[in-house]
Order: structure tokens, then C-alpha cells, then sequence
């Protein structure tokens, strides 16, 4: 009898601690401790930085019972692949751990994605799931996703065998600096399953967007090529991307925990579906994107103070237009004018290229001209001047 009533609390307390497994923030700072420290010169891909972090990573997985396989592709530069379990149908989970070479610590920038690859994997692996976990840590995303490229070229479980391709990027810190915390999900549109899925866990917080708002800028794009359903989870960019005040000390781990234990009960459902999830080859854009996007400018509007009068400009009849045009591109561009606010380095190339344009065919000189001024400020190529002062003489 006792012994009965014994195992019976030995079972509960198991099963307590079992529920208890979450990701912890600690875990995911100890990854990315070791990822971004200076003496990894920020993982550029070939150098003995981001050899090393392939042997970290790999051991990492090991120490999980992942089964691990380094992938050469030349150049010395490698994939580390892992699975767990033997299912035949899989879950694949993705990120680069190269980054931008010396004097950049690369910590949001994927030292985070890789941390949240691993502990989800730690997390899951004991819930004994219908189908394997395929964890991928990419080489060379940086110069063009050439190891998520190459791994989709070469995989080393069949592709048509994937539920989803799930790809982190850029992780951990609050999307341009604001106050508010906001997780991007992307690529739901190219399936009804993995949409359902994400709709079930949706939180207000997270931004479910159709991926051609930002382009394919990161390792989830090979995936859709192959047609293989994927999400893409990213907290975006801010001012430190791809610099070096990309630092681990600016990374929030406490609600990086936090989404990457939602992300891992996102796998789950995802790992626990019943029928294999279709790619649709038709995009069926989520529902209140345009709601969302108003809502973003709104907020980058109030927080802030310090907004140059172009984008002032822009974002009022950004705000305008949502409301009655639903083209795509009009989403994409208000997007593009985010990015180019969120990111000097990127301000120049999206304001010239894309924002700008835009207004010169809707025929408002007036904001064409005031987002050419903007670039200008961010330009440093003479050449590059010249054609922006050309383009506002012409237009004023
Ligand atoms: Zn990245």
C-alpha cells in the first residue's frame, strides 16, 4: 500500500517537473554568451570563429542526443545537422550562426536564433512526438543564404518528408527600439495547416505577416523554393543591426524565453497534426495585416518625437491609404519605409529605391521629394548624391 502511494507521487512529481521544462532564459544566455564573445570575431563564415561555433553548437546537440552530421559545402564552411528520434516525417528547425565578422558580436543577429534552435529541441525531445526533429544551424547566410541553400540543394532527409521548415532570425530585442515588444511571424500564408496553427496561438503581440513584405531575406526563402511549408520568426530589426552595438547586453532574455516557449508549443501543435501540411503555391495573406501595419505606425508616430518630417509624411498617408487600398504593394512599401526608419544603414538603399519611386508614380512630388531629402542624409557615395540631388530638383 505504501509503496503504491509512493510511486503514485513519484509519477505526479514527475509529471510536474515534466510540465515544468520550459526554455529558460538562462540556457539561452549561456549560448549566446559563448556565440557572441569577442574571440569568436563574430562567426564570419570561413573563419576559425564560426569553426569553432560549429564545433559548440554541434557538441550542444550532441549533449541533447541529437544525432549530429557536419555538412561541408566549401570554402571551409559547414552545416551542422541533427535529428531526433527515427519517424521517417519530421519537423525541421533552422537558423544561421554565422555572422558579421570581427568587431561585431552578431548576439541578435543569429547568436539568438541558434540559442532558441537548441532549447527548443532540449524542450521537445521529451514529449515523445509522432514525427523526428531536424535541427539545421547554417552557415554563410549572411553573403546569401548560401548554407540554407545548399542544405535545401543537399538535404540530408528528404525534403517531401518535412511537416514545416520553422527559421529564426534576429531575435531578442524590441523592433526599432521601441517600447513595445513585437514578434514577426511570417510564411503562414503558404499553408492552411500552419496557419490554423498559428492562429490557435496568437498573441497580441505578434505580427502575422505575408513574407513579401520584407522579401526573401533570410533561410527560410530555399524552403519555399522547394516548396516546403515554412514560418519564419523573427523580433526584427533595430538600430544596432549589423553593427557592432549588436551586443549581448541589449538582448532580452526574459521575453526571448518567453517566445520561444511559444514557438515550442507552436512546433508541438505543428509536430501533432494530423494530415501533413500542403504548400500553397497561392498565398493567402492573413487577415488584419493592413490593421497591423496602422497599428505600427501609429506606435513609431507616438514614441517617436524626434521622427524626420519625411517619414511624418509618409507614414499620415501610409495610415490614409490602408484604409481603402489592399494591394500588396502598397503594404510593402510602408514596410520598406519601417525598415529604412529602423535601420540608418538601410535607409538610403529603401528610401531611393522603393519608397521614393512609389510616390513618383502616385504623382506626390511633394513626399517623393521629402523621402529623396531623407536619403540624402544617410548617402555617402558621391555618386549616389548627385542622382538624389537630380531626382529633388526635378520634382520640386
Ligand atoms: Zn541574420
Amino acid at each position: 500500500m505504501k509503496r503504491n502511494k509512493l510511486s503514485r507521487f513519484l509519477v505526479s512529481l514527475l509529471l510536474a517537473l515534466l510540465t515544468l521544462s520550459a526554455v529558460s532564459a538562462d540556457r539561452l544566455k549561456v549560448h549566446v554568451t559563448w556565440l557572441s564573445d569577442p574571440a569568436r570575431a563574430g562567426r564570419q563564415a570561413g573563419s576559425p570563429g564560426a569553426a569553432a561555433a560549429a564545433e559548440y553548437i554541434a557538441r550542444q546537440l550532441k549533449e541533447i542526443g541529437c544525432d549530429v552530421q557536419m555538412q561541408d559545402f566549401g570554402g571551409r564552411r559547414r552545416n551542422v545537422v541533427c535529428r531526433i528520434g527515427t519517424a521517417a516525417r519530421y519537423v525541421l528547425l533552422g537558423a544561421h550562426y554565422d555572422g558579421q565578422g570581427p568587431g561585431m558580436p552578431s548576439a541578435s543577429d543569429n547568436a539568438t536564433g541558434v540559442a532558441v534552435t537548441i532549447e527548443i529541441l532540449r524542450d521537445l525531445r521529451l514529449k515523445e512526438l509522432p514525427v523526428s526533429l531536424v535541427a539545421v544551424a547554417f552557415d554563410d547566410e549572411e553573403q546569401g543564404l548560401n548554407g540554407s541553400r545548399y542544405y535545401s540543394d543537399h538535404p540530408l532527409y528528404p525534403l517531401e518528408n518535412a511537416e514545416a521548415a520553422i527559421i529564426f532570425d534576429t531575435m531578442g530585442r524590441q523592433f526599432m527600439d521601441l517600447s513595445t515588444w513585437t514578434m514577426f511571424v511570417l510564411g503562414a500564408e503558404y499553408s492552411k495547416e500552419l496557419a490554423a496553427v498559428v492562429q490557435r496561438r496568437s498573441r497580441s503581440d505578434m505580427l502575422i505577416v505575408g513574407t513579401d513584405l520584407i522579401g526573401p531575406r533570410s533561410d527560410f526563402a530555399p524552403f519555399g523554393v522547394k516548396h516546403v511549408p515554412y514560418l519564419f520568426f523573427s523580433h526584427a530589426t533595430h538600430k544596432d543591426y549589423h553593427g557592432s552595438g549588436d551586443t549581448i547586453d541589449r538582448v532580452n532574455f526574459v521575453k526571448l524565453a518567453e517566445d520561444t516557449n511559444l514557438i515550442a508549443q507552436i512546433v508541438e501543435d505543428i509536430a501533432r497534426l494530423q494530415t501533413q501540411p500542403k504548400y500553397l503555391t497561392q498565398p493567402v495573406y492573413p487577415a488584419g495585416e493592413s490593421a497591423a501595419l496602422e497599428r505600427q505606425l501609429e506606435v513609431v508616430e507616438k514614441e517617436r518625437k524626434d521622427l524626420p518630417q519625411a517619414y511624418r509624411l509618409m507614414f499620415g498617408d501610409f495610415k490614409l491609404r490602408l484604409k481603402s487600398d489592399e494591394t500588396r504593394e502598397l503594404r510593402r512599401i510602408a514596410t520598406s519605409a519601417l525598415l529604412a526608419l529602423a535601420t540608418p544603414q538601410f535607409s538610403s538603399f529603401m528610401l531611393s529605391f522603393y519608397v521614393g519611386p512609389y510616390y513618383e508614380r502616385e504623382n506626390r512630388r511633394d513626399i517623393a521629394a521629402a523621402a529623396y531629402d531623407e536619403a540624402l542624409k544617410w548617402t555617402t557615395d558621391p555618386s549616389e548624391k548627385r542622382d538624389l540631388d537630380e531626382k529633388i530638383r526635378m520634382l520640386k
